[in-house]
């Protein structure tokens, strides 16, 4: 985890210490602040037994691939979350979700990293999306899971996920 602060966000002073796991306390004032781990959402959706996948237009895996998801908002739902990032992203409402799993992630943006706890969906579409994001997504590619290569993907959760994913199929 990279350093967040290096002035205490209260005080000003700069004796502000980290723990190297995710608590802040200032030796001043005791401010403390913990980086908690996030909650994200993300899916897979299985479009005549490919699925669809976001190629990323802005970092961090700029080029690379990924899933509809995103991070929680406040008292937001894991389903909730999953449904708002894939009608955000490929425009599609999706009714029902089934969940895969969890998986740990990191998440580096502008500088700061983030620890997240990626939950991880899985739901069926009829027809491949054809509008999308054009802000986050620089593309959207229908592939067979078998034939996706773990460094075409931008995260390690979603690399696990698909790994799930695809031992589950072979049942
Ligand atoms: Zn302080």
């Amino acid at each position: 985890m990279t350093r967040t602060f290096n002035y205490c966000p209260s005080c000003g002073s700069r004796g502000i210490v980290f723990d190297r796991i995710k608590e802040f306390t200032c030796a001043d004032c005791e401010f403390t602040y913990f980086q908690n781990v996030a909650t994200a959402a993300g899916t897979i959706l299985e479009c005549g037994g490919k699925i669809v996948l976001i190629k990323r237009k802005q970092e961090p895996g700029k080029g690379l691939l990924d899933l509809p998801g995103g991070f929680l908002d406040p008292q937001e739902t894991a389903e909730e979350a999953a449904k708002r990032e894939i009608r955000e992203e490929v425009k599609i409402d999706v009714d029902t979700l089934q969940y895969l799993g969890s998986y740990p992630n990191t998440y580096v943006f502008k500088g700061v990293g983030y620890h997240s706890c990626d939950l991880l969906f899985y739901s069926r579409i009829d027809a491949f999306p054809t509008e999308f994001d054009k802000t986050e997504v620089a593309e959207l590619v229908l592939m067979d899971p078998e034939e996706i290569q773990d460094d075409e993907v931008a995260f390690e959760s979603i690399k696990m996920g698909l790994r799930l994913f695809r031992s589950l199929r072979a049942c």
